[in-house]
């Protein structure tokens, strides 16, 4: 199998899946319960935190003296964040700045603040110098930043620890999001709240966090016991946060293989006539393309039967034109026809030439079939 689609999902690591299973087995006590056995799953959390947070920490001249919140995954983390700065902030101001580009976890959150009254300025990351525009935009009325600073689609970065100085030099008040899911360990991020999930980084699904820096008092968006401070209510999965902090432990710091790859799938691509890059300005890790004449679907699926797994645009934008692919400004036979190859540090030279083998395959094969629209 080539596994080329890791901004999806990532197998976990063999050291995650163990710290699961030994937590599960040695320390399966709840969190919560008074006795020894309890505490002593409390400081494996305890340790699993601090070593997500030094991992967050990373390249970062700013400090992260908060608390990370363990949640289900980053959808939760980007849900309690943004309604959480709506509901502790909305008597002080109405205006929250987004970009065009989020996560549906994201988009869809800021879509339904605007029936509560809230103002939600939307700005393309692809027309020039995003952290400056959203700077310019920023003033005494603007509670909320939330940007992503890794597109989960075609890989595009922004300036994270620039949007910061830039957006607290307006408003010092105004509290920064920032969508890290698809750049933690592999991008310094500065926020005040940052999202997180383990499965991005070879941990196992379920389990994910937000970064809350410390003199933010963000409500609960989960009510019951009094679990993490009260901010979030329920159990803690200990085996998954243990085998989260593992993957974040184990992820590799140097990312030079995955700059190699990225390298070498570009040279293979610059071979065909009809393959455009659509990405730009993208960690090495995320490359969106199009085969103009052959619809996403179609080689996708192709590429399945030889056991070869990539992704149409964004696994989480099914059916739909992608609001990133449409803020590139590309036509709509590129973004019909658009592909997405995510590596792992796990990937070798080797499942690229065996790609570019049944691509071309591939293209021989469909190139007569042409794109609607
Ligand atoms: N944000 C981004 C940028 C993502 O790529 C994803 C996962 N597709 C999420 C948020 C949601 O993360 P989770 O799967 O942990 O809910």
């Amino acid at each position: 199998m080539i596994y080329f689609d890791n901004a999806a999902t990532t197998k976990p690591y063999e050291a995650a899946l163990k710290a699961f299973n030994n937590t599960a087995l040695s320390t399966f006590g709840n969190s919560s319960s008074l006795h020894k056995f309890g505490l002593k799953s409390e400081l494996e959390i305890q340790d699993a935190e601090k070593n997500i947070l030094k991992r967050l920490s990373h390249d970062c001249s700013f400090p992260k003296e908060g608390k990370l919140i363990f949640t289900s995954g980053a959808t939760e983390s980007n849900n309690m964040a943004i309604r959480g700065v709506a509901e502790l902030m909305h008597r002080k101001g109405k205006k929250i700045i987004t970009t065009k580009t989020e996560h549906a976890s994201v988009s869809n959150v800021m879509d339904s603040l605007i029936s509560q009254g809230f103002d939600i300025l939307k700005v393309n990351p692809y027309d020039n110098n995003v952290e400056q525009q959203i700077a310019d935009l920023t003033d005494k009325d603007t509670i909320l930043i939330s940007a992503i600073a890794v597109n989960n689609e075609t890989g595009f970065k922004i300036d994270t620890k620039k949007l910061f100085s830039l957006v607290k030099e307006k408003n010092k008040d105004t509290i920064i999001h920032i969508d890290a899911v698809q750049a933690f360990c592999k991008l310094p991020v500065y926020g005040d709240l940052i999202s997180i999930s383990a499965h991005k980084i070879h941990g196992i699904k379920g389990v994910g966090g937000l970064f809350i820096q410390k003199g933010i008092k963000l409500p609960p968006l989960i009510l019951g016991g009094e679990h993490q401070n009260g901010l979030r209510a329920g159990t803690l999965p200990t085996e998954l946060i243990t085998a989260f902090s593992s993957a974040a432990c184990e992820y590799p710091y140097d990312n030079s293989h995955i700059v190699s790859l990225r390298k070498y799938f570009e040279e293979k691509i610059s071979e065909f006539d009809n393959i455009v890059i659509n990405s730009k300005n993208s960690i090495p890790d995320i490359i969106n393309f199009s085969i103009l004449n052959i619809k996403s679907e179609i080689m996708l699926h192709y590429l399945e039967q030889h056991n070869i797994f990539v992704s149409g645009g964004s696994a989480c934008s099914k059916g739909r034109r992608s609001n990133t692919l449409l803020g590139c400004g590309l036509p709509n036979k590129a973004i019909d026809s658009a592909l997405r190859v995510s590596f792992s540090h796990q990937n070798t030279f080797e499942e690229i030439d065996q790609f570019f083998k049944i691509l071309s395959k591939g293209i021989e094969r469909f190139s007569k079939l042409k794109v609607k629209g």
